[in-house]
């Protein structure tokens, strides 16, 4: 399968991440590419479409914020990665902030998302990747692509980081799909973690339909959002459609949940789907709880090449690193019908 890839996605690579109180090396780390290219052969670099695609989703505050986070950090007399300690959980007024402090509270939801020296540059090209795999589909004859993003992005919404993500990937190719006129678009989460970001910007968008097969928020991140009553708002109302699963999901129960969103997708009458994988629902994954297999992936891949979709795949999160490469190299197998 055509996999589109920058090698300077991974000048990202912050230190350590804050995790059950403790401080830890940052699980999303460049290993995890490096591990996924060694399964896939080769992978074509992505051209650079500039910044138009990126702000059709994100607010141009954010973007900035994103271009300039860690100079100002540095600039504040400090070394290492940039990391919010002070968030405003309650009367946010549109005040303009100055203290980069200030800024990652108000453009950060989470400590564990570090913003490193390299993170802006990487966040960008792994957009890029996304929206030429989307061109692939749109100009070149591709049935499906593969976008390697890392960053990844589904916990990134219009105007906030965290979770490991600062641009929605997903997002900006499902806009950028709408803009060439290959809508209605569909966009299929079936990483561990509920795709929040993602969901948020389309909430109240009858466009674009949300589904996401999840870890349930009630004992898994990002705890609040994914539950099984959140289904869109306003003229989106009924396009989202979230199904939680406990820890411990196996396939079994997992393919009854990924039947029940492949169903309400294709009942949708969507023309392109776009598929945020991550592949922490492996058993052996050490931040996720889920009990699929390298198999299962595999089987992932074949259910949703049944919807017969032109299909962008955009890789999200995964971190058992030394199965990575072999579980994303099954799951697009399956969509291959191999
Ligand atoms: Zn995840």
């Amino acid at each position: 399968m055509l996999t589109v890839y920058s090698p300077r996605q991974n000048a990202h690579d912050p230190l350590r991440e804050l995790n059950n109180g403790e401080w830890m090396a940052y699980a999303e780390s460049p290993a995890r590419l490096e591990s996924v290219l060694a399964q896939m052969g080769e992978a074509t670099a992505p051209v650079d479409n500039g910044l138009a695609a990126i702000l059709a989703v994100h607010d141009p505050a954010y973007v900035a914020f994103l271009e300039s986070a860690h100079q100002e950090w540095l600039a504040q007399g400090r070394s290492g990665d940039a990391i919010g300690y002070a968030f405003p959980i309650c009367g946010r007024r549109p005040l303009t902030h100055d203290r980069i402090d200030a800024k990652l509270g108000q453009f950060g939801f989470d400590a564990a998302t570090p913003i490193a020296a390299g993170t802006w540059g990487s966040a960008y090209w792994s957009a890029q990747s996304a929206l030429s795999a989307l061109a692939a589909l749109a100009e070149g004859g591709e049935s499906q692509a593969f976008a390697l993003c890392r960053p990844p992005g589904h916990h990134a919404g219009a105007d906030y980081f965290g979770g490991y993500c600062y641009l929605n990937n997903a997002a900006i190719a499902a806009r950028a799909a709408e803009a060439r006129g290959l809508g209605p678009v569909a966009v299929l989460d079936v990483d561990y973690h509920h795709g929040n970001g993602t969901q948020d910007i389309f909430y109240e968008d009858a466009g674009v339909f949300f589904a996401s097969i999840h870890a349930d928020p009630r004992t898994d991140y990002p705890y609040y959002w994914g539950h099984a009553d959140e289904r869109g708002a306003g003229a989106g109302e009924g396009t989202t459609f979230n199904q939680p699963l406990p820890r411990g999901t196996g396939w079994a129960q997992y393919e009854a949940a990924l039947g029940k969103a492949l169903e309400a997708i294709a009942g949708f009458g969507a023309r392109l789907l776009i598929v945020s994988y991550g592949a922490d629902t492996f058993a052996g994954d050490p931040i996720s709880h889920f009990a699929l297999t390298t198999e299962d992936m595999h089987r992932i891949g074949a259910r949703i090449a049944a919807l017969a979709l032109p299909t962008l795949v955009v890789m999200e999160g995964g971190y058992h690193i030394a199965a990575l490469g072999r579980n994303v190299a099954a799951f697009l197998s399956g969509l291959e019908g191999g």
